[in-house]
């Protein structure tokens, strides 16, 4: 078969993987060891001195590892791929990757909670500053961009008010001043959202998400060009060491190969949800950007295939109601991380955006009553029964 004419559901199964190369195992083995024996002196002479193919040392290479790395450059139209321990050594590898002192960063408004803290110690430690900026505009974004700015980093959907930003704006003024664009993919997944296809450079994840699928492992991953993720092997992720090991690369394999038949029943549940959440009267506002009454909807037809598994949606009432909410829930676990079986809910403003000042947070759409909800994989008529009685508990 001809590499590339394959659909995504193919080659998330098939794909950075040869059976014939391990005994027929249709499954990927798990190469749980440290290191890689060398038959003579010569041979570890060659394979150091990177003139003979092969694995030296499991931070430097393993191929479970390698098998996921294939995979996820495929998934996301890309050249090459690295796995990390965490989202987070995803992310911190990959903007000390792209920064020296003095350097600054533009960010979309409202990123990971960890990503910000990064960002004030890279600030702290090295003077690489950054800018938030709505990006709403090719302007905005000009006005922000400075003879030290080396790169646009973007989340979207942003968490968890679900606003979009649009990639091709991004791309064409990052174009025009050399800029490199990180996208971080995690809230979509490659099987709904493609940046490196609309241009951006680099895309990661925290794989711990909807990658996984399941709950059960931490990881991250970068694809980017073959160049600048060679480079990332052997400095930032060589030297400081934030691998991937063996078994949760496994797990992560596993989980990719059922990543769009998940993601469609997520994206299923989620619209009939968003639907039902928007009729209860308990409901002020709902946030889906899948639904055509979202604003930014005609982004989310450019350039994703659906609305996602992620609804965020406002109470009527107090702080303590949505804590009355959560708490009267049975089904769906209270819980933060997202894109797991499991139906998760939170409360941002308490939760994974405490740490930002309540004034700021509310000028950012986190007000008291606000409530993200990760749909998960059950039959949405048993999240909607949990969920409305708990709603009707404050009407
Ligand atoms: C969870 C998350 C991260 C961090 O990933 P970890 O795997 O927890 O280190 C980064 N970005 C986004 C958008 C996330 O949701």
């Amino acid at each position: 078969m001809k590499h590339g004419t394959r659909k995504i559901e193919t080659e998330v199964i098939h794909s950075g993987y040869n059976a014939d190369h391990h005994l027929g195992s249709l499954s990927m083995p798990i190469f749980q060891t440290s290191t890689f024996t060398f038959r003579n002196a010569e041979q570890g002479e060659m394979r150091f001195k990177g003139e003979e193919e092969g694995y030296v040392y499991s931070r430097l290479g393993n191929p479970t590892v390698r098998s996921l790395e294939e995979k996820m450059a495929i998934m996301e139209a890309g050249e090459a791929a690295l796995a990390f321990s965490s989202g987070m050594a995803a992310v911190s590898a990959t903007l000390i990757s792209l920064t020296k002192a003095n350097d600054h960063i533009i960010c979309s408004q409202g990123i990971y909670g960890c990503t910000f803290g990064l960002l004030q110690l890279m600030e702290e430690k090295y003077n690489i500053t950054h800018d938030f900026c709505a990006m709403e505009t090719e302007e905005q974004l000009r006005a922000l961009i400075r003879p030290e700015t080396v790169c646009i980093y973007v989340e979207t959907p942003i968490n968890p008010t679900m606003k979009l930003v649009d990639l091709s704006l991004v791309v064409k003024v990052a174009n025009e001043y050399g800029l490199q664009v990180v996208v971080d993919n995690t809230f979509s997944s490659p099987y709904l959202q493609q940046p490196l296809v609309l241009g951006c450079d680099i895309v990661l994840h925290s794989a711990t998400k909807y990658i996984c699928g399941h709950g059960d492992v931490i990881a991250g991953v970068v694809v980017g060009k073959k160049d600048f993720i060679e480079n990332m092997a052997v400095t930032t992720q060589k030297d400081i060491g934030g691998v991937l090991a063996p078994f949760d690369a496994w797990l992560l394999l596993r989980g990719l190969k059922t990543l769009p038949v998940r993601m469609d029943r997520h994206c299923e549940n989620a619209e009939r949800l968003f639907q039902k959440l928007n009729m209860h009267p308990s409901v002020e506002r709902v946030y889906y950007p899948g639904n055509v009454q979202h604003p930014d909807y005609p982004i989310m037809a450019k350039q994703m295939k659906k609305g996602g598994g992620l609804i965020s949606f406002e109470i009527k009432g107090s702080k303590k109601d949505a804590q009355r909410v959560l708490n009267a829930l049975d089904l769906i676990k209270i819980a933060v991380s997202l894109g797991d079986a499991e139906t998760l809910i939170q409360h941002p403003a308490t939760m994974t955006h405490s740490v930002i000042p309540a004034q700021e947070r509310v000028e950012m759409g986190i007000t008291d009553q606000l409530i993200r909800l990760s749909v998960g994989l059950e039959a949405w008529e048993d999240i909607w029964d949990d969920l409305s009685q708990a709603l009707d508990t404050i009407l």
